[in-house]
């Protein structure tokens, strides 16, 4: 893989045709080791963020063990890993990707929330010599959205009276029970966790359970242009206190499972214009590429001209335009860049590291991408002490 300074030196050197996703592994360490000094317990990725074999590297040597995956080539993946251990974190799976996680990829920790699921589950991990003895599972409830930019609370967990049953019928099978809950992604405030604790105590009241572990999950944020979120230490400062509270076992075992918070600043894109159009730039990526929230929710990022000096400091609001066909491939933004741009020019994208490339697609013949490391800072952080000035702009 090519090693860069930066992405202006990549762009002297190569003049790259087709978009580069840019990683920074340096930005996915950093944010794992703070994760892991901070964080109270187990700290697993969430594999779905980003599945780069520089950034689960950079993960790993950082010290991350843990991985939350959600599907059968997820887990073929990640079980490659030296001392992985694997929690497989869907609460709706298939009965053939449960029995190949169990006996095949030595997988223990499931989620559920119905006891439809957990049926599933008994059944696939028994054994000739009857039910499986060693299952950890995580009984997944509906927790509130608070303040969550992406939330993800109609979909799954059990609430209420139904969510007590699942907790006393997993409990029977289990040799671990846990709880768990997602409040929605890029959580801009702690009291979310606050609301999903106090949920999580007066389920475990209603059920009368012991329960061993506990899985804050996910949901925690990056930062992006007008997006600046409570400092992480609050976040975990919340847990703490609400796991504090909690009817469970004294040394109940703790875990979160952050993906957007390890690798959002960790990669960004170099893109091209391909022809301006007043404050309308063509790009040659997009909607169906990278740019897959900047499409479809509204997401922005930092964007910087790269490759040249630009003329005057004024800037300019632009929209960005994907390269398919399709008028839904446009990036409302709008992106604040210099008022010289013009076809030809290189813009680099940063803090695109969660949920891009992971969801690219290839439709109309895109989605090609060269690969590079960058050596710099990432356009914007939360764990180091510089961000480029014009990465705050917007
Ligand atoms: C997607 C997902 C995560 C990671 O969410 P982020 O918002 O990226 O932190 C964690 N746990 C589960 C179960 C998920 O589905």
């Amino acid at each position: 893989m090519e090693r860069y300074a930066s992405a202006a030196e990549l762009v002297a050197v190569r003049r790259p045709e087709r978009p580069v996703v840019c990683s920074r592994p340096h930005a996915a360490a950093r944010a794992a080791r703070w994760f892991i000094d901070n964080f109270k317990g187990d700290v697993a990725y969430a594999y779905k963020a980003n599945s780069s074999v520089f950034l689960i590297g950079a993960l790993y040597g950082a010290g991350i063990r843990h991985f939350d995956v959600a599907s059968l080539p997820e887990i073929e993946d990640a079980a490659t890993i030296p001392g992985a251990e694997l929690h497989f974190m869907h609460p709706v799976k298939s009965r053939e990707s449960i029995r190949r996680a169990y006996h095949e990829h030595g997988v223990r920790s499931f989620s559920l929330d119905t006891e439809d699921e957990l049926r599933k589950i008994v059944e696939e991990t028994s054994g000739p010599s009857g039910p499986a003895r060693d299952l950890v599972l995580f009984v997944r409830v509906a927790v509130p959205a608070i303040n969550s930019r992406i939330p993800l609370e109609r979909k799954f967990g059990a609430s209420g009276q139904k969510a007590a049953r699942v907790l006393v019928e997993t409990r029977r099978v289990a040799a671990d029970l846990g709880i768990t809950f997602h409040v929605g992604s890029q959580t801009m405030t702690p009291d979310a966790y606050v609301n999903a604790l106090a949920e999580v105590q007066s389920l475990i009241g209603k059920a009368g359970v012991v329960v061993d572990r506990v899985d804050v999950g996910g949901g925690f944020p990056s930062i992006y242009p007008g997006m600046q979120p409570a400092p992480l230490k609050h976040f975990l400062g919340a847990i703490e206190e609400g796991v504090d509270k909690l009817p469970v076992r004294e040394d109940v075992r703790l875990m979160c499972e952050p993906g957007r918070a390890l690798v959002a600043e960790a990669e960004s894109l170099i893109v091209r214009v391909e022809a301006r159009r007043g404050n309308d730039l063509f790009i040659n990526d997009g909607g169906y590429g990278v740019l897959f929230d900047a499409a479809h929710l509204g997401w922005t990022y930092p964007a910087r001209l790269i490759g040249r000096e630009p003329a005057g400091d004024a800037l300019v609001p632009y929209e960005l335009w994907g390269p398919t066909c399709d008028s839904i491939d446009h990036m409302k933004g709008p992106f604040p860049l210099p008022g010289c741009i013009r076809e030809g020019d290189y813009l680099e994208i940063g803090n695109v590291g969660a949920y891009g490339r992971a969801i690219a697609g290839d439709f109309n013949g895109y989605g090609k991408y060269e690969e590079a490391i960058l050596d710099d800072e990432p356009m914007m952080t939360l764990y180091g002490e510089t961000a480029a000035p014009e990465a705050l702009l917007g």
